[in-house]
C-alpha cells in the first residue's frame, strides 16, 4: 500500500459511496485494482458503428445472452444449429465469476439451496440429468451431488447490526417466533417455477408486502427494518416497494424450521450452475464478446447484427428463429417494436467488490456476513473461508444493492473504484474489529464488477406477466428473470425452457 494515497483516499471515506471523485483527475491508488463492468455497452454500440459489416452466416436458433437462462435455452433446444451470443467476455451473466491466479471466485449471484419436491419437475429434471441434484427418498428433497460445497452449518451466517453481532437478521424474541409462524402457514403454496404458483396466492401479487404484512400482523419499526434489508438482499426493493408474494415466497418457500435445509454455495457461485448447463452446448457455438446490436424481422426468420468486439467486425446473422435472454431495457434500441412490453420494469444496479487476502490471517468466517447498516446499499459479504477451499487465498466479496437513480454512478468507476474499494474495506475491516490501516495491507487484489440492470424488482403487478403470450413474432420468444419472474436461478432456467417450449413446442 502507498500510505500517502491511502491518507488522502481516507479523506474521502466520509462520502456517500457512489460519490463522484473529483471531475478529470485520475484516483490515488491503494489498491491492485480491475473493474468489470457492464456499463461500457453504450461505448461499444457506438464504436461499432464505424466497424466494418462482414458477410452473413445463417443459423437456425440465435440465443441472445449466455445467462443462466440463454444457456437453458440452448442447452435445451431441439436444434444443433445455433449461435450464443454474449456481449461479455464469459458466460453467466449475473451468476458469472472471475478468476485470479488460478482462484475462481463469484461475481454475482452465490447459492441456492436444496429443492423441495413440490418444486417444478422440469427444472429439477434438468438439473439431475446435468447431475447437479438427485433425489433423496428420505428426506424428499432434491440434493446436490456434489457435497464439498455444502455450507457447514455452524459457519452459515452471521448479523452485524449497530457494532454487535447476532445470529440473524430477524432479532431474536417473541416477535420472530409470531412472525415466522405466520409464515409456516403458507408453506407449500410458494413454490418455483413462480407460474406453478397457485391461482388463489396470486392476489398477492397485486399488493405490497408491507401493507399486507401490516394487514395480519403488528411489527416494531426494528423488525421491520431487518424485513427491509432481507428483501433487498434478494429482490433489491424495501417490504413496501416489493409485491406480498415476492416477500411470501422468501419466507415460505421452503419448510425452513421443519427440515434441515441445505446451503450450496461452491466458491464459483452460481457461475457453478452456468457452467454445468454450457456442457451440453458445443464451445464454438458460444460467442463471446459479441453484441447483439440490432433485430430486423424478415418475412421468414430475422437479421440479426452482432458486433464482434475482439474483431472490431459487425456480422450480420441470418437467423431463423431467436430467444432474447438479455436484459430486455435494450430492446429499446435492439427491437423497438417489443420494447412497449417491458418498459415499466424496474431494474436495480448491483456492484460486487472481491478482496483476494494476501494469507489467511483473519479469524475463521462465517459465509454469509449479513451488515444492516445505515447505508442501506451495502448488503455485507461471502467468506470464502466457509467455501471449502482451505489452503487457498481467502476472497471477501462484498455486495451493494443500489436504487436506480444511483445507475448513472456506476457509470464513473474508473474515477470512484479505488474509493469504493477503501470505503468497503473500512466496512469489513470494521466488521473483523480491524483499523482500516490494519485490514488494507492484508489485500492483494480487488475486484469491482457493476451491473447496472442486475435483477428486475418484483413490484406490485410484476409477476405472472409472460410477454411470450402477446409477442408479436412467433418464432421470437424471450427467456430471463425478467420476463415477469422472480430473480432466482431456477426461474432463470424454467424462462429458458419455456422459451424453447414456445418456439419449438416441445422441450428435448
Ligand atoms: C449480485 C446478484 C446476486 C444474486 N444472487 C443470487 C443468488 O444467490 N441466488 C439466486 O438464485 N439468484 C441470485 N441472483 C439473481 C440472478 O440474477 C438470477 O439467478 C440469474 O442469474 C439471472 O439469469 P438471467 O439469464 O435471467 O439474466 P442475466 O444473468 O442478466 O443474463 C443476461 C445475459 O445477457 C447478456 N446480454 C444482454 N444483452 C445482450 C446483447 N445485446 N447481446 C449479447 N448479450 C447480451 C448479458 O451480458 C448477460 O450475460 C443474484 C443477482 C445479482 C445481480
Amino acid at each position: 500500500m502507498n500510505r500517502r494515497n491511502f491518507v488522502k483516499l481516507s479523506s474521502l471515506s466520509l462520502l456517500p459511496i457512489l460519490a463522484c471523485g473529483p471531475q478529470g483527475k485520475k484516483e490515488e491508488e491503494v489498491f491492485s485494482l480491475k473493474i468489470h463492468s457492464d456499463m461500457r455497452t453504450g461505448h461499444l454500440v457506438r464504436d461499432s458503428f464505424n466497424w466494418p459489416e462482414v458477410e452473413s452466416e445463417k443459423t437456425e436458433l440465435l440465443v441472445v445472452g449466455a445467462g443462466i437462462a440463454g444457456l437453458s435455452a440452448a442447452a435445451n433446444a431441439p436444434t444443433k444449429d445455433l449461435l450464443v451470443c454474449e456481449l461479455s467476455d464469459r458466460i453467466g451473466g449475473s451468476s458469472g465469476s472471475e478468476t485470479y491466479q488460478g482462484l475462481q471466485f463469484c461475481q454475482g449471484a452465490h447459492y441456492d439451496l436444496v429443492y423441495p419436491n413440490y418444486f417444478g419437475k422440469d427444472c429439477l429434471n434438468f438439473f439431475e440429468k446435468l447431475n447437479i441434484i438427485q433425489f433423496n427418498g428420505q428426506t424428499k428433497l432434491w440434493e446436490y451431488t456434489d457435497k464439498q460445497y455444502l455450507i457447514d452449518t455452524s459457519f452459515e451466517s452471521q448479523c452485524f447490526s449497530g457494532g454487535a453481532f447476532r445470529s440473524d437478521v430477524l432479532p431474536e424474541g417473541e416477535e420472530v417466533k409470531m412472525f415466522l409462524d405466520f409464515m409456516d402457514q403458507h408453506i407449500g403454496n410458494f413454490m418455483l417455477p413462480s407460474r406453478a404458483i397457485p391461482k388463489n396466492m396470486r392476489a398477492l401479487n397485486q399488493i405490497d408486502f408491507l401493507s399486507y404484512l401490516n394487514k395480519n400482523i403488528t411489527l416494531s419499526p426494528g423488525f421491520v427494518r431487518a424485513i427491509d434489508y432481507q428483501m433487498i438482499d434478494d429482490f433489491s426493493g424495501e417490504a413496501h416497494q416489493v409485491s406480498a408474494l415476492a416477500g411470501m415466497y422468501y419466507y415460505a418457500n421452503r419448510p425452513y424450521r421443519t427440515n434441515e435445509i441445505e446451503v450450496f454455495s461452491p466458491p464459483q457461485g452460481n457461475f457453478y450452475f452456468a457452467n454445468k448447463i454450457a456442457t451440453e452446448i458445443d464451445n464454438s457455438q458460444i460467442l463471446l464478446k459479441h453484441l447483439v446490436k440490432q433485430i430486423k424481422p424478415l418475412k421468414k426468420g430475422f437479421e440479426v447484427l452482432v458486433a464482434d468486439v475482439s474483431q472490431q467486425k459487425v456480422k450480420k446473422i441470418l437467423a431463423k428463429h431467436v430467444i432474447y435472454a438479455g436484459q430486455k431495457h435494450a430492446l429499446k434500441y435492439i427491437f423497438p417494436e417489443e420494447y412497449p412490453a417491458f418498459e415499466n420494469i424496474k431494474y436495480a444496479p448491483w456492484l460486487v467488490v472481491n478482496y483476494v487476502l494476501k494469507e489467511n490471517s483473519l479469524t475463521e468466517g462465517h459465509w454469509q456476513n449479513e451488515m444492516v447498516m445505515n447505508n442501506q446499499a451495502f448488503l455485507g459479504f461471502i467468506d470464502s473461508d466457509a467455501q471449502h477451499q482451505k489452503g487457498d487465498k481467502r476472497v471477501l466479496t462484498a455486495y451493494f444493492c443500489f436504487p436506480e437513480w444511483q445507475r448513472k454512478n456506476l457509470a464513473n468507476l474508473d474515477r470512484t473504484g479505488q474509493q469504493i474499494a477503501l470505503q468497503t474495506a473500512e466496512k469489513i475491516g470494521w466488521y473483523f474489529g480491524l483499523r482500516p490501516e490494519q485490514f488494507v495491507p492484508m489485500v492483494e487484489k480487488v475486484f469491482i464488477k457493476a451491473m447496472g440492470h442486475a435483477m428486475p424488482i418484483p413490484v406490485p403487478g410484476y409477476l405472472f406477466n409472460d410477454h411470450n403470450i402477446n409477442r408479436k413474432h412467433k418464432n421470437l420468444a424471450f427467456a430471463g428473470v425478467d420476463n415477469g419472474r422472480l430473480p432466482l436461478l431456477l426461474e432463470a432456467v424454467d424462462s429458458g425452457l419455456c422459451a424453447v417450449n414456445e418456439i419449438f413446442g416441445s422441450i428435448s
